[in-house]
């Protein structure tokens, strides 16, 4: 085993596939301290400038005094705390849905999902782009899981041909390395038609989209209730930590009950659970921060334009500019990074092959001179890696 992990690291290092870790000295933010020095960033999901926020810190400090820090044991022993309990009741209130389930991350979320609800003779059907963690939900689940076309309504109708005893199909509403909204409406009125029931990950929409922050379905003015199961995420716009599962009593009941993910895991701090609930106020309470986050979209749109600078079909928060070849893609994030900008590369296997990125992430924080700073210097590397290839 140990000879093949060298063998399969030395090959990933070739191919201009290393990762590394950049080691923070401070909080989140539109500017970051990291290895001595200041970076303008653009890689963050606080997509609201809340991760960082007095009222969710001063939150999380009154809730530690009061609840310490350590849960001492998962939610069905004795970990669930009434910070816990009135987080998961203003979530349901906030998306209109009768229940909501806390887990301690997304992935243990979706995994949990969707290694326990489908079974045997039923069907996974995912878009091919959804996140890693409904692939491996699906992968590792009884049922038997299909996968479409990007978005692609033909190929969905293909495989929701297929026999089955029951469907579930899943997607992300914001698809994380593309920033493109999934084609909701279409896929509801299937699953209406088929009678199949819609699982929505919107780890990238909720607190983002939609007039209230409701997220994809509220963007498209689709009724909660038409996705049975709605997963959230709280480490993104809501600038906390862990992810929630909306949907009807039955549902969140069946996941408490047989929820491995759910069941077998410590609780998460009930600090952490108070300062979600903070969070959660603020979308409530500070709508400017979605309507400064959209105008920082448009402004970098359309400054963008104006560079050539290649921009992928989104209208979120996430802009990729697809560059295709790793080497590229990372020599012109290292050349920004000199700059002091921190543009992370995206490279396979988390997007296709060739299809290596500089996936930028707006925040409500940025200014405008930030957006200019960044479109005129990526413009130049740009310019720069094209004229040597
Ligand atoms: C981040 C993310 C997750 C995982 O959530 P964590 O809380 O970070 O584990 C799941 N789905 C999507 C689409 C994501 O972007």
């Amino acid at each position: 085993m140990w000879q093949k992990l060298q063998a399969r690291l030395e090959q990933r290092k070739a191919q201009d596939l290393l990762r590394h870790r950049l080691t923070l000295e401070g909080a989140q933010g539109v500017r970051i301290q990291a290895e001595g020095k200041e970076y303008l960033n653009f890689s963050s999901n606080d997509y609201l400038g809340l991760a960082n926020h007095p009222k969710l810190i001063e939150a999380m400090q009154r809730a530690a005094k009061q609840y310490g820090v350590g849960s001492g044991a998962s939610h069905l022993i004795i970990g669930h705390s009434d910070q816990h309990h009135a987080l998961e009741e203003e979530i349901a209130d906030f998306l209109g849905a009768e229940r909501a389930l806390l887990f301690s991350t997304g992935y243990m979320a979706n995994y949990g999902v969707l290694t326990c609800l489908p079974e045997k003779n039923d069907l996974i059907i995912q878009d091919k782009l959804n996140h890693a963690s409904l692939i491996d939900g699906g992968m590792a689940s009884a049922a038997k899981m299909l996968r479409y076309a990007h978005a692609d309504m033909d190929s969905f109708e293909r495989q929701m041909k297929q026999p089955a005893d029951s469907r579930l199909v899943v997607t992300d509403g914001v698809f994380s390395m593309d920033g493109d909204i999934a084609p909701l409406p279409e896929l509801v009125s299937s699953c209406n038609k088929h009678k199949a029931s819609l699982m929505v990950d919107d780890a990238h929409g909720f607190g983002v989209l939609g007039e209230q922050g409701k997220g994809s379905l509220e963007h498209f003015g689709l009724a909660q209730q038409s996705a049975a199961i709605y997963m959230a995420t709280l480490g993104k716009a809501l600038g906390g930590f862990g992810a929630v599962v909306a949907g009807s009593e039955l549902l969140i009941e069946s996941l408490i009950q047989f929820g491995r993910s759910y069941i077998y895991t410590t609780a998460m701090p009930a600090a952490v659970a108070a300062a979600n609930r903070a969070g959660l106020k603020l979308f409530q309470e500070e709508a400017w921060r979605r309507q400064q986050l959209k105008k920082n979209i448009d402004y970098f749109r359309r400054l963008a334009s104006e560079h050539d600078i290649p921009l992928m079909p989104s209208e979120t928060a996430i802009q990729p500019v697809l560059i295709g070849r790793n080497d590229k893609t990372l020599a012109i994030s290292r050349a920004l990074k000199e700059a002091g900008i921190l543009l992370v590369a995206i490279r396979p296997p988390t997007v296709p092959e060739n299809s290596a990125r500089l996936r930028v992430t707006l925040t409500a924080e940025h200014s405008t001179d930030d957006i200019d700073f960044l479109l005129e210097k990526l413009s130049d590397e740009l310019k720069q890696a094209n004229a040597q290839v």
